[in-house]
């Protein structure tokens, strides 16, 4: 399997195909594009029947080879039986058999319309990153250890993406987590569950200022080459291409879970950002699992919903990006959506560079086909399965509160707002799996408002804001972390 970018000139000698372990440790392609493969993996029905009575593991290990064709088939094996083990995915809540990676749970049947959720939050930081961030923490340790090479993973976060890095990366061999947060700005959970790591590889720095600001010295720090280069940087953000391989397979496994057999469809409503967890799902179809439709469920930030509706990709500006109750989809950008553009024009690279350089100079780009238009993909974006819808944090609330009612769970708030536009799209005969993104313990503040009373904490969290804490301050000073960074690689 060979991987090309979505920017790659076709007729250029420079576009030299990668394999997966080439692409691994990276992100963006040298010339800006996302890395994916030349063409999708199908899956036959003959394989999907067999995969029913797999283990998750195993499941990922199938799946993943057909992807990582360069990693030995024995080793791939090993990383995906030790990633996704009952022990890592501790069940948080009761009534589900601990060993199920990614448990359904029917809330709702009626008149041929059925509405389930699927726990992907069990990971170590109780969220949905974690089933990608797992495997990718012991696939980097496998990948530098044959390399005999370390890697300083150097990144900013407001909340989610940090902790779940952290957590994937612990006294992993060869590898140094930095990782930028603003002072004091994060939720007390949040802090609490990143600064009580004390593993000696993991570097928690607390920057005096904002999140941008964090976001700016990870730029500037990156755009030093030489820099970069010496302290061996790399990140871990949404666009990595394995993070979004390991997200195909829960897709998988929801709908073998949901079905009885093949001729059966189902439809998935995804709570969405930066497009990584939807591309997933759009991957998996274009492997052939029956997929009905891939609902994008947004909060206030419509930029994704706003082109399902009507073709055009406005990007916002960071005045203009709200800050909501669901904050891990507070985004203006949705950085993987260039993959499915990709595949929308027909695998046409210079009109994927083309349309993304406009999203630079202006903004976005419109498809809708009206006059003075870019173009007129739009009309064939429903062949992919795509709709989508928008939650507000009214809805939010009074989703919450519906399924506490209704059914006697506590959602958090980013799965409230897939819930919310799930139910806009049910169909008769097609099972609509939401894919729960986090659980209601991280967002508590919502969860009181919402109704009256503390999301439950998963058993060993209770006390987390009481244990020690390691990290540094800093102020925002790009001279000072480059020290800080060389000071303790070494290097
Ligand atoms: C990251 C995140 C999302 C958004 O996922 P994308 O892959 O960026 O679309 C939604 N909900 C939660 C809780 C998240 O952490």
């Amino acid at each position: 399997m060979q991987y090309v970018s979505t920017r790659a000139a076709a007729s250029a000698a420079s576009q030299s195909p990668q394999q997966f372990s080439d692409i691994l440790l990276g992100g963006l392609a040298p010339d800006g594009g996302l890395y994916l493969p030349t063409e999708y993996p199908q899956v036959t029905g003959a394989e999907l029947d067999a995969w029913r009575k797999l283990s998750y593991a195993e499941l990922a290990f199938e799946i993943l080879k057909k992807f990582a064709t360069d990693i030995p088939e024995a080793d791939l094996k090993a990383l995906t039986a030790k990633t996704y083990t009952a022990d890592v995915y501790r069940n948080a809540r009761e009534g589900e058999a601990a060993a199920d990676i990614t448990p359904l749970r029917v809330l709702e049947e009626s008149k041929g319309k059925k509405l389930v959720l699927q726990a992907l939050s069990n990971g170590p930081t109780l969220a949905f990153k974690d089933m990608a961030m797992q495997l990718l923490g012991n696939l980097f340790e496998y990948a530098l250890a044959k390399k005999d090479a370390e890697l300083n993973i150097f990144g900013a976060t407001s909340g989610d993406t940090g902790s779940a890095a952290e957590y994937a990366m612990r006294g992993k061999k060869g590898i140094r987590v930095f990782m930028l947060s603003p002072h004091k700005k994060m939720s007390a959970f949040q802090t609490a569950q990143m600064f009580s790591l004390q593993d000696p590889n993991i570097l928690n720095i607390a920057v005096e200022g904002v999140f941008d600001d964090c976001q700016d010295m990870v730029k500037a720090v990156s755009n030093d080459l030489p820099f970069k280069a010496k302290q061996k940087i790399g990140t871990v953000n949404s666009i990595n291409w394995a993070r979004v391989v390991a997200q195909v397979v829960y897709y998988f496994r929801g709908y073998l879970a949901a079905t009885t057999s093949n001729d059966q469809k189902v439809s998935f409503t995804v709570p969405s950002g930066n497009f990584g967890n939807i591309c997933a799902g759009h991957i998996a179809r274009m492997m052939g699992l029956p997929i009905a439709k891939l609902v994008a469920a947004t909060n206030e930030n419509d930029v994704l919903d706003e082109f399902f509706r009507t073709g055009v990709y406005r990007v916002r500006k960071s005045a203009e990006t709200y800050h909501t109750s669901s904050p891990s989809m507070d985004i203006s950008k949705a950085s993987n959506f260039e993959r499915f553009i990709y595949d929308l024009v027909g695998r046409d690279a210079e009109r994927t560079r083309a349309l993304f350089t406009k999203v630079e100079t202006h903004g976005g780009f419109d498809l809708s086909g009206y006059p003075g238009s870019d173009g007129d993909e739009f009309t064939k974006v429903a062949q992919y399965g795509f709709k989508s819808g928008k939650s507000t944090h009214q809805d939010r609330l009074d989703t919450i509160r519906d399924v506490a009612d209704d059914y006697g769970i506590v959602i958090d708030t980013h799965t409230a707002d897939g819930i919310k536009v799930a139910r806009e799209n049910l169909e008769p005969g097609v099972t609509m799996i939401v894919l729960e993104t986090a659980l209601a313990a991280k967002f508590n503040e919502t969860i009181l408002e919402a109704l009256g009373e503390d999301a439950e904490r998963p058993a060993g969290f209770e006390n987390i804001e009481a244990l020690p804490q390691r990290f540094v301050v800093m102020s925002s000073d790009v001279a000072k972390m480059k020290d800080y960074i060389a000071t303790n690689t070494g290097l």
